[in-house]
């Protein structure tokens, strides 16, 4: 690029950032009173969700428009939000698709095909037919649902599971979208480039605000089901912006102490320093980042970080946009 073509979108990006634009993704899997609450939503608070977006302004695209921006390099110029759901469970059938259908909102389902079959639990390939003759996105989730980092299948093993269920859903659905989403919403280094590889965009499970700069093989999404389904508290989620990252360090998900080190490096900021702050998992109270410069921080866990999934989720109030948040956050798998 050259340097007036760099200046002109350097330029172009800056004003979208001033308009506030961002995209978020919500990450559902049962809409129902009954099934595991960990993982569910309440029928009203699923409602209220939809409301909310209503009120706020935002508007629900596919997840295609967005992937579609970021791979293109185009800036995110709405505020737009996509709603996922992950496994195929029948509530999104039962419940879920009449309520999103009254609004007209799309949205998108994540499968295991080896675990498409008639029962309670799951929908079955006519109902996912169903939804698809209907506009519904059905992407992938591996044949069977597998833990890509910690149930120990090789390099070769996590490629064929995912290929396998492309190629399924594409013969049974006719949709061949190359969207997977990791099962758990774990991932490594190696598997993103697995995904780089065949052409696939990632959707993790942790969460952050997303625009055209965002890492396409591990877009965040916001958890809406369980402890994160209260509307209150998601609001400033799905109203949150993306900060203007230049990087994010390390790359990988496997910390290299107990105390892993993130660095971040921004190019602008709108939000004041000591306003920034992050959250890791196992620790109730925030925890002041260390200012290395005026645009780049780090932290690392003050405790020893638990076992499993791990998130710094760091957060800090706009300045220009009253009222929203700057959100983003880095996953760590702890063996
Ligand atoms: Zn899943």
């Amino acid at each position: 690029m050259n340097l007036v073509k760099k200046i002109v979108v350097g330029l172009a990006l800056y004003a979208v950032c001033l308009k506030g634009f961002a995209a978020t993704v919500l990450a559902y899997h049962h809409v129902s009173s009954e099934t595991p609450p960990s993982t569910s939503v309440s029928v009203e608070n699923f409602k209220k969700h939809l409301e909310l977006i209503e009120e706020l302004g935002l508007q629900v695209v596919p997840i295609t428009t967005i992937t579609d921006a970021i791979k293109a390099g185009k800036p995110v110029e709405h505020n737009w939000i996509a709603i996922t759901f992950d496994d195929g469970y029948s509530s999104v059938y039962d419940t879920a698709w009449p309520l999103l259908k009254e609004k007209n909102y799309p949205f998108s389902v994540y499968i295991n095909p080896a675990m498409v079959k008639p029962s309670k639990l799951y929908m079955d390939w006519q109902q996912l037919e169903e939804l698809s003759d209907q506009g519904v996105i059905i992407a992938n989730h591996t044949m069977k649902h597998e833990n890509l980092v910690q149930d120990g299948l090789t390099l070769e093993q996590i490629t064929d599971t995912i290929l396998e269920a492309e190629e399924i859903i594409k013969q049974r659905l006719n949709q061949n979208h190359k969207i997977f989403v990791y099962p758990f919403g774990e991932y490594n280094e190696q598997i993103e480039q697995i995904l780089s590889k065949h052409g696939f965009v990632g959707l993790a499970q942790h969460s952050g605000a997303i625009n055209e700069t965002s890492n396409i093989t591990a877009l965040l999404r916001f958890p809406a089901n369980g402890i994160y389904a209260n509307p209150k508290t998601l609001k400033n989620k799905i109203n949150s912006l993306p900060f203007d990252l230049a990087s994010v360090l390390p790359v990988d998900t496997k910390p290299d102490s107990l105390h892993p080190q993130l660095t971040v490096k921004l190019n602008s900021k709108d939000f004041y320093q000591s306003q920034l702050a992050c959250f890791i998992s196992g620790s109730s109270k925030p925890q002041k980042p260390e200012w290395r410069s005026k645009l780049e921080f780090t932290i690392s866990a003050e405790h020893e970080i638990p076992k499993g999934r791990v998130k710094y989720n760091c957060t800090a109030p706009s300045i220009k946009h009253s009222g929203r948040f700057y959100w983003m956050s880095k996953l760590w798998i702890n063996p």
